[in-house]
């Protein structure tokens, strides 16, 4: 069947949302997605707003986005359309049993694998850090050979921390791993997924654990969607987990992706891996085809409505050569400074917002692409996530916020 209500292009955070919550409307959605997306490797943290342009420090998500420019995808959209859409995916984890915490009210403060504190709005229930900030004795695990993660650097981090100085105690699971290679989490992860894992992780931990103590982990308690392997060790262990920042590959964002691949199957989203979306067939300002290109021929697709939502630079939707900077697949126009010396300030480090990071396109409120003089390209398009412009979301920590909200709102908007 090569005729759908919606496509969708992209199977990042933005790809998803958009094809759930078209599917929820009662669309036939077909999602085409040329590989996994950005929580194939990144966070499953979803941060909304950290920090404003200025680096001023953002308390509350909901008060800071009053504070944004009129450009910023959440000013576009609109802060009920990020309320609605913080809600919906607070329902939908806990529908899917893997229920996330948080809300616009105020940030979260997350331990990092460097011992700092970073700040997010939602997170996994195995992130919380309520437990941390209680605990008075607090066990730091790593792992032998694991690359990059050190206790002793995150105990000396967070006891610099007004309010984290505890007791900290510092301790190392070997899964007796064999082989030269560097052990990754997900190593790990797939370790304790196993019965004998979980066995072996409570018999070297059980001798350090005391009563109320907290157990500070990089995100290794199991490869699903789901509490289990974290419920089963907390249970025997009598003592509360809580995941850590770290490094890609980033297990949280593993989780996130199985979860929402999952809920949009049971809504009957058409997914096609490894399907490049190559060009599209237009009549007038509507897209009335989506063809990709494959190995083997090209492709017609049918469609209504189309949400890009291709990822950027970094997805592959945005390109740059030294004479152009492109949309990949409708070739829709792209903000950047005319000039290259432009796309970067000097000050790599100094809190300020960098303008290639706030290149992407420009959207009306209903997220369908416009001109530099606002007027609507394509009627039956609209774009989401990081192929948005006007928001560095390093600098901001937003970046899975602008992806779940603008996918959310594009989903229902087509
Ligand atoms: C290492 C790393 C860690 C991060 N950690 C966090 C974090 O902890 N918290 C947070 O909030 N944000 C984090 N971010 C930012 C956040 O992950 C991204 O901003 C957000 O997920 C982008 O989502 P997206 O769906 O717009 O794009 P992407 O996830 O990049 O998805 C783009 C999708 O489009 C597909 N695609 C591209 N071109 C085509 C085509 N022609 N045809 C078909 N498919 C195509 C790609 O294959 C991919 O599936 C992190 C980013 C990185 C790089």
């Amino acid at each position: 069947m090569r005729t759908s209500d919606v496509i969708v292009i992209g199977g990042g955070l933005a790809g998803l949302m958009a094809a759930i919550a078209a599917a929820g409307q009662g669309k036939q959605v077909t999602l085409m997605t040329a590989g996994a997306g950005t929580l194939a490797i990144g966070g499953g943290t979803i941060d909304i707003l950290g920090y404003l342009e200025d680096n001023t420090l953002v308390e509350n998500p909901r008060a800071g986005l009053a504070c944004l420019p009129a450009d910023h995808p959440y000013s576009k959209v609109g802060s009920q359309a990020v309320e609605d859409a913080v809600q919906f995916f607070l329902n939908l984890c806990r529908q899917e049993g893997f229920a996330y915490t948080g809300s616009l009210d105020s940030n979260q403060w997350l331990p990092t694998a460097v011992g700092t504190l970073k700040p997010s709005c939602l997170v996994p229930l195995a992130m919380d850090t309520a437990p941390l900030k209680a605990a008075g004795h607090v066990v730091v695990v790593g792992f032998a050979r694991l690359k990059d993660y050190f206790p002793e650097l995150i105990s000396a981090g967070l006891s610099k921390i007004p309010g984290y100085q505890k007791d900290y105690e510092q301790v190392v699971i070997d899964p007796g791993f064999v082989g030269g290679r560097d052990v990754t989490t997900l190593d790990i992860t797939r370790w304790l997924d196993t019965p004998a894992g979980q066995q072996a992780c409570y018999e070297q931990l059980g001798k350090f654990i005391r009563p109320g103590s907290v157990v500070v982990i990089p995100p290794v308690l199991g490869s699903r969607p789901d509490y289990d392997v974290r419920n089963k060790l907390e249970h025997a262990l009598a003592c509360k987990f809580v995941e850590t920042v770290i490094m890609p590959t980033a297990i949280t964002g593993l989780r996130l992706r199985a979860m929402l691949l999952n809920h949009a199957r049971k809504l009957g989203v058409r997914i096609m891996e490894q399907a490049h979306a190559a060009w599209a067939v237009q009549d007038g300002t509507r897209v009335t085809a989506i063809v990709t290109s494959n190995v083997d021929r090209e492709r017609a697709y049918h469609t209504q409505a189309v949400v890009l939502a291709t990822g950027g630079f970094f997805g592959g939707g945005i390109t740059a050569d030294p004479d152009k900077v492109q949309e990949a697949v409708l070739q829709l126009p792209v903000a950047a400074p005319p000039d290259r010396e432009g796309w970067g300030t000097l000050k790599l480090f100094s809190g300020a917002a960098q303008p290639f990071a706030k290149i992407g396109l420009r959207v009306d409120a209903s997220l369908r692409p416009v001109d530099a003089q606002g007027r609507v390209l394509l009627n039956n398009v609209y774009i989401a996530g990081r192929n948005l412009a006007g928001y560095d979301y390093c600098l901001e920590k937003s970046g899975n916020g602008v992806a779940l909200v603008t996918g959310y709102t594009a989903g229902l908007r087509c």
